[in-house]
């Protein structure tokens, strides 16, 4: 029986990265992996190919509805879905195929098939398909088997008109009508792919508010921007029911005043959240304690309740992104061979990949009001910047919470373009522990949008922004 001294279940950006780390730590490390491709959720069926579409149909607006006040003319532009989703096939392909070099390079044993305990130092890996299953010996085990989408009980998703994120990467054609439930993060990539790609695109939300969880002033300035590329927003609407009938699908939900309306469309993407995944572990063997939510209970070194059996990414706690599990698995890595590492979580930064993008670091305004800190606040707008303004994306702005009395960045929400990049600016400077005024001396390339970081930092200090 082949002996490890960690073996990791999972190998999403969580489980591959913990596997590397622990292989540079000269620990012999094996990876169990139920699918034949690594990579997980994230290469596979999230970050990378949703990533794909959104610059493809990008590309495609862009050409349809922006090229012509450049001076440029295009005739007779057209969309083929299916050299769009087979480039992103191939983006997967390349991407997958890079974790499995990266396992060669670090001898990292990867074993295909269903992990499963035995007991807590011994794992089955069964295959996909049923099979011969084989055992293998370890010190420690790093769950990292993620989560899958979150399914309303009320509604059988046929996963072909009522479909998961899964599926909406995989369309071949351009729906006429997709009625998206949910306005979080992946209801509003996948509404601005097809969207932009001229599917008529409505999103039934049941908060009042989109992306509920970033500062609300991100939710607003989204909401208008994206009505501008037709997208319908349904807010304060709580989905009841779904069904299909041939090629359309129906859709209802109650809205604020408790009445019902119907949406009639050809797709319906159903994306509610994600939950934790732990089916096929048989972690009862190990005695792993589980929490609410079907999440796996770890405490502050990411160990659950069992010593030597760890658990990080999406499975426990915390925001499901594919860098939160990142950080957990080089966490856990470093905590085994006895190094005292540390998350800071508050400084995981959120990004929504919409046009443009929106992303937030550190406390919220409605966090700090709530907590009664006092707080200023720097803010501006794109409009304001020459860089944006040469580009033409002048929607959106950034917006500093500092503290009111030393001067201390504690939140840093942001929406414009290419600010996806730019988060890492704010998070570098509260990883510091920066003041505004730190970074609003700092200088800062002209032309650049980062310039708009440095003014509301300037606008947070004494309101000495310079361009506004
Ligand atoms: P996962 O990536 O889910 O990997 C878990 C792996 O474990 C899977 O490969 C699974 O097959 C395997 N597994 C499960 N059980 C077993 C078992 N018993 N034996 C063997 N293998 C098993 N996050 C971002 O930060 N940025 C983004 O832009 C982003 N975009 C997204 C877009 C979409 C459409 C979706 C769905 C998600 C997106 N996410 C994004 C979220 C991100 O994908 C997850 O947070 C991340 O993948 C979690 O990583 P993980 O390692 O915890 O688990
Ligand atoms: P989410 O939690 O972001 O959004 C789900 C939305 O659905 C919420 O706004 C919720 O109010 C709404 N909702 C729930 N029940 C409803 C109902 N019955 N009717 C109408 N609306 C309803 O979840 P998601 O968008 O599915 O994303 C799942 C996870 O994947 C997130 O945690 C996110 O972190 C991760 N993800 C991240 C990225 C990124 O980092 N760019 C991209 C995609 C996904």
């Amino acid at each position: 029986m082949n002996q490890y001294d960690v073996t990791v279940v999972g190998s999403g950006p969580g489980g591959y990265v913990a596997a590397i780390r622990c292989a540079q730590l000269g620990l012999k490390t094996a990876l169990i992996e139920k699918y034949p491709t690594l990579g997980g959720t994230c290469l596979n069926v999230g970050c990378i190919p949703s990533k794909a579409l959104l610059d493809s149909s990008e590309h495609y607006h862009n050409a349809h509805s922006v090229f012509a006040e450049h001076g440029i003319g295009l005739d007779n532009l057209t969309v083929d879905m299916n050299r769009m989703i087979d480039r992103k096939a191939g983006v997967v392909k390349a991407n997958v195929e890079g974790i499995g070099y990266l396992m060669k390079k670090n001898k990292i044993d990867v074993l295909t098939g269903v992990g499963a305990f035995v007991d807590k130092n011994h794992l089955s890996i069964t295959p996909l398909g049923g099979g011969e299953a084989q055992q293998i010996e370890t010190k420690n085990v790093i769950i990292a088997t993620g989560s899958k989408p979150t399914v309303l009980p009320f509604i059988a998703q046929d996963k072909q008109r009522i479909i998961t994120s899964t599926e909406a990467l995989n369309i071949r054609e351009v729906p006429k009508h997709m009625i998206v439930i949910g306005g979080g993060v992946i209801g509003l990539e996948m509404a601005s792919v097809y969207a932009r790609l001229g599917a008529k695109v409505s999103v039934v939300e049941f908060m009042d508010s989109l992306i509920p969880t970033m500062d609300r002033g991100l939710g607003k300035e989204l909401k208008r921007v994206l009505g501008k590329i037709g997208i319908e927003f349904f807010m304060s609407h709580k989905v009841t029911g779904a069904t299909r009938e041939g090629d359309t699908v129906t859709v209802t939900a109650t809205n604020a005043k408790g009445e019902e309306v119907t949406f009639e469309g050809d797709y319906c993407l159903v994306a509610v959240g994600r939950a934790p995944y732990t089916a096929g572990l048989n972690l009862e063997a190990a005695g792993v304690a589980m929490e609410e939510r079907g999440r796996i209970k770890v405490d502050e070194h990411l160990q659950t309740n069992v010593p030597g059996i760890y658990a990080i990414g999406d499975v426990i706690r915390g925001a499901m992104l594919a860098h939160k599990a990142e950080e957990e698995g080089v966490f856990v890595a470093e905590t085994i061979v006895g190094q005292k590492p540390h998350i800071n979580y508050l400084l995981i930064p959120g990004v929504v990949y919409t046009w443009p993008e929106v992303a937030g670091v550190g406390y919220t305004e409605e966090q700090l009001k709530e907590q009664g800190k006092a707080y200023k606040v720097g803010s501006f707008p794109f409009k304001a910047s020459g860089r944006a303004r040469a580009s033409g994306d002048t929607d959106g702005f950034v917006k500093v919470l500092a503290d009111k009395t030393t001067d201390e960045i504690l939140g840093v929400h942001m929406i414009g373009p290419r600010i996806a990049d730019l988060i890492a600016e704010a998070v570098t400077a509260m990883e510091f522990r920066a003041s505004a005024e730190d970074v609003a001396r700092m200088s800062h390339s002209h032309p650049t949008y980062a310039e708009a970081m440095k003014e509301a930092c300037l606008a947070a200090t004494e309101n000495r922004a310079i361009h506004m």
